[in-house]
């Protein structure tokens, strides 16, 4: 999973600061040698704010659906692949500009995940829980949301419109029936 490598990421990163401030407390300066090379490196810390910018004007079709209460996935006309998050082309066939189609009823939770140690941009939020569904339609990933023994494996989920707070964009969850 993702997130896994995510969490491996952050303990190296937490254990590299670790290292850095005993070398900073130790000389007085954030000096070490670079393992490989041996070559000296001045390592700055300081933290990043990130925005993320991904072009959607393609699947800007999803959007409005959420504004108007739908999801939507995307359909090839060719093969019949089912895309959510919906995409433009079809890899497989290389078709483009594939059909809309809403998901509706109810899918079964396949597998989930509490996530508790969260990457920097999720860090904000409380422990949450990421799973995976499946639908009619096609497999959905998503939060759940709903009370703990009710997310099980095997569960009946259906998709909800949220608002994401505290940033307030609509998004969609899953949430046990
Ligand atoms: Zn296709």
């Amino acid at each position: 999973m993702i997130e896994d490598v995510r969490e491996a990421k952050q303990r190296d990163i937490r254990e590299a600061l670790r290292q850095l401030d005993a070398i900073t407390k130790m000389t007085g300066l954030p000096i070490y040698p670079e393992p490989k090379t041996g070559n000296l490196l001045w390592a700055d810390v300081r933290e990043l704010d990130l925005r993320y910018q991904i072009p959607v004007k393609k699947i800007s079709k999803f959007f409005e659906g959420l504004r108007n209460g739908k999801i939507l996935a995307t359909k090839c006309g060719k093969c019949g692949s089912v895309y959510f998050p919906p995409q433009n082309d079809c890899p497989k066939c290389k078709v483009t500009d594939l059909e809309w189609m809403e998901i509706v009823g109810e899918g079964e939770i396949v597998t989930y995940t509490v996530i508790s140690v969260k990457p920097p941009s999720f860090a904000h939020y409380p422990d949450y829980v990421v799973g995976i569904a499946k639908f009619k339609e096609t497999n959905v990933t998503a939060w759940i949301d709903g009370p703990r023994e009710k997310i099980k494996v095997g569960g009946k989920v259906r998709l909800e419109i949220v608002k994401r707070e505290p940033e307030g964009y609509l998004t969609y969850k899953l949430v046990p029936v």
